[in-house]
């Protein structure tokens, strides 16, 4: 995917530059963003631009130009847990095959999940996930960082240790085991811990739980959305297990059930800063919304649709939150 996107944007002529962080903005009297400050190798930067979008996940372009945004359920900032993705190697799947998600379907985790008890293993994450992706090669997602703020690099780093460690223990005592574990071993551990959940941008519309319910349709959606309520439990402690209050909300939604639903495109055109539109999972909506539209299948029509609407509002010489949608109708 890395490979095809960099053909993708260099064929399209978008200039891409690696390795550089957004570390401020410059925003002027008309609320509109002017520039963007980067900091890398090379060593501080500004970028000027007319339109802005903001595809940081944790919304650090719209917190820096002074946008006002959500975190997590509460006034607490209590949100969904980060995990560490790992590449593990050895075993033939056929040989593991119980515990394969490929193979055995979802059962595979719980599977998977009682087979770590009995080798007394205790997970952070109680649904662990092992996929087999090419050969004898896997993924495993088998652990979760509760209540780190994404914006707090010092608590991402002490979550990144810990989950790192964790894997490497799991992936010890597996090979304990003997027999066809005796060949588990880690490849690799992702770079960058998976962050599930930042800030939510307040925008020109938004999303809420309860459109999912009642499977909310726009004239001018951005997309339609199959997938239903993902909350990974908030909390230290078994998935779904209705400890505290906050599991019982998101119980109550699950109960309800999800029908398929629109994003539109107000949740991507930020209130509070004219020239910014944001797209992926810092768009505006609530935190039990946050988990179903947050996932990749979405993140990539809003990315094609705040493009679209940017380069629109500049052709109209207009700001993008008057622009209609579809864009192609009124052009
Ligand atoms: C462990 C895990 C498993 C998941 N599994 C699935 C799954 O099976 N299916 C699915 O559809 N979704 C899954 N998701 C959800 C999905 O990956 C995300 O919701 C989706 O990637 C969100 O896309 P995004 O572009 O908004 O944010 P991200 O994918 O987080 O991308 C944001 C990018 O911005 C960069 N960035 C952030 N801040 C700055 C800054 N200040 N300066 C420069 N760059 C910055 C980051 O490095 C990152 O590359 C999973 C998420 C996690 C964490």
């Amino acid at each position: 995917m890395k490979l095809v996107l960099e053909e993708m944007c260099v064929k399209a002529g978008v200039k891409i530059q690696l390795h550089t962080q957004l570390v401020g903005t410059v925003v002027d009297k008309q609320k509109r963003v002017v520039a963007v400050i980067t900091e890398s190798k090379s060593g501080r930067q500004a970028w000027l631009a007319d339109r802005f979008i903001d595809c940081s996940g944790d919304a650090d372009l719209a917190a820096q130009a002074g946008c006002q945004f959500d975190v997590g359920i509460n006034s607490q900032c209590e949100c969904q847990p980060m995990s560490l993705m790992a590449l593990l190697a050895g075993p033939d799947p056929a040989a593991i095959s119980d515990y394969v998600r490929e193979i055995a379907g979802e059962k595979a985790k719980s599977n998977l999940f009682k087979l770590m008890k009995s080798a007394g293993i205790n997970p952070s994450y109680s649904a662990p996930t092992l996929r087999v992706l090419h050969g004898n090669i896997y993924s495993l997602m088998s652990n979760h960082e509760y209540g780190v703020p994404a914006y707090d690099a010092g608590k991402v780093t002490e979550a990144t240790i810990r989950a790192r460690a964790e894997i490497h223990q799991i992936t010890s005592d597996l090979r304990k085991l003997g027999g066809p574990w005796s060949d588990l071993s880690v490849v690799a551990t992702a770079e960058q811990i998976g962050v599930r959940e930042g800030r939510r941008v307040k925008g020109r519309a938004s999303v809420s739980a309860d459109d999912i319910v009642a499977g909310t349709k726009h004239a001018d959606a951005v997309c339609r959305v199959n997938f239903g309520f993902d909350v990974h439990n908030v909390r230290p402690g078994e998935m779904f297990s209705g400890q505290d209050e906050i599991e019982a909300e998101v119980a109550r939604y699950r109960k309800l059930g999800a029908k398929a639903y629109d994003i539109p495109v107000g949740a991507l055109i930020a209130a509070d800063v004219d020239n910014l539109m944001m797209a992926g999972r810092c768009i505006s909506g609530d935190f039990i919304a946050h988990s179903s539209y947050r996932v990749t299948g979405n993140s990539v029509p809003m990315g094609e649709a705040a493009a679209q609407v940017s380069v629109a509002s500049l052709k109209a010489g207009k700001m993008p939150h008057e622009i209609s949608w579809p864009v192609s109708q009124q052009s």
